[in-house]
């Protein structure tokens, strides 16, 4: 651990002093608090810096690259989950370093990034699109799963005979993993790894998965801006990619420094997630020393609005949480508000009246009768529709 921190402090330092130097929006806004590349002498010292909200990094894109000129730098973009989508420059470096810690991640499982792999990203396809993909699918030698057609699905399940691991959208993983199972349909027995990205992992997908593909869904964590943040490893522990970023915790909240990209330095970013880090003298039976992820606990997004006061997202993990911990109870959720005081719960899965009811207990417990709810069963799902969040509010 001391050996990963000095690292840390090594590369902090580098970064710093770069940023401050090269990097105008840094410059201007340490110099307004007195503060220079030489007040950074150990890793508590970076507290002394300012957080940078998405808002600020939204607003400034242009002052935030460095005026270095790398050999190779590329343009990246963020797919915009909340809608703000962020285009930036990346030099090769960062690029590779990214891809090294992903690699590092499939090689606790065997996994060479490689080797043929089933991949679930999304639908929209259609016609020469459809082409192109499959032809950028063959150069990485996975293939895809196009849509829940059965003769798609039964397509899909043979290649999957074949492959060594599959990753994408957790939500397409379960759904592949159910129809699977209702449907009676081959299993795969190769898969050595199981990877679901890009959004939440619910506890009600766990035993599904592992029913279908022999394998728990394990789970990988970053941004395009800052990187892989952790990694699951073998024993059901998510470690933190320590030589790429420092993760501090503030008030549940995730900021990100990231160490390894110079072009577009990213320092104390409020990358927008809540968040929960593990005491750190909890060591991993694997026998990695990497700070352990607890658990991305939600988005930070939209307030709900109850009649007289409002409250966080963040309410809804830990009703679901509760029951799932308490009552064994596991539920696939998305919760929508049009109206203030009023929310709507669609669950996926059927449940008994006295599951409702535990439910509403869980729900009156947070909200305390400032929010009236209504709850719909039994088709969740199709109301998601493949979205991220797992709350939307149209307030
Ligand atoms: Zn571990």
């Amino acid at each position: 651990m001391e050996a990963l921190q000095n690292y840390q402090l090594k590369q902090l330092k580098i970064l710093v002093k770069h940023a401050y130097e090269t990097v105008p929006y840094y410059k201007q806004k340490w110099d307004e608090l007195g503060i220079t590349s030489s007040h950074i002498q150990t890793l508590k010292d970076l507290e002394k810096l300012p957080v940078l909200t998405k808002k600020e990094l939204l607003a400034n894109v242009n002052y935030l690259h460095s005026s270095k000129e790398f050999k190779k730098q590329f343009n990246a973009v963020t797919s915009g989950t909340s809608g703000d989508s962020l285009k930036f420059l990346r030099e090769e470096s960062a690029d590779s370093f990214n891809r090294a810690s992903i690699k590092r991640g499939y090689s606790w499982y065997g996994v060479q990034p490689w080797e043929y792999n089933g991949y679930f990203w999304g639908f929209n396809f259609s016609g020469l699109s459809q082409v192109k993909t499959k032809l950028l699918d063959v150069l990485q030698n996975r293939f895809r799963l196009f849509s829940y057609e059965n003769d798609n699905l039964k397509t899909f399940c043979k290649k999957l005979q074949k492959a060594s691991y599959v990753h994408g959208y957790s939500s397409m993983i379960y759904q592949t993993a159910k129809m699977i199972l209702e449907k009676d349909l081959p299993k795969p027995t190769k898969l050595k790894m199981v990877k679901g990205t890009s959004e939440k992992i619910y506890e009600s997908y766990r035993d599904t998965v592992v029913k279908a593909f022999g394998k728990p869904i394990i789970s990988e964590y970053g941004a395009t801006e800052s990187g892989i943040i952790a990694f699951e490893c073998p024993y059901g522990n998510m470690h933190i990619n320590m030589e790429g970023v420092i993760v501090e915790e503030i008030e549940n909240r995730i900021v990100i420094t990231n160490l390894s990209l110079f072009k577009f330095p990213i320092i104390r970013y409020e990358l927008g997630d809540y968040i929960e880090l593990l005491d750190t003298s909890e060591l991993c039976t694997c026998g990695m020393k990497h700070t352990i992820l607890k658990e991305v606990t939600g988005r930070i997004g939209e307030a709900v609005r109850g009649v007289e006061n409002e409250y966080p997202s963040l309410y809804f993990y830990y009703i679901f949480k509760n029951l799932a911990t308490h009552n064994k109870l596991k539920l696939t959720y998305y919760i929508e508000q049009h109206k203030k005081g009023e929310l709507l719960f669609y669950i996926e899965e059927e449940i008994t009246t006295n599951q409702v009811k535990l439910l509403e207990k869980e729900i009156d417990k947070y909200f305390k009768g400032d929010v009236v709810y209504f709850i719909e069963k039994g088709n969740g799902e199709s109301k998601r529709n493949g979205k991220i969040k797992s709350f939307k509010s149209y307030i």
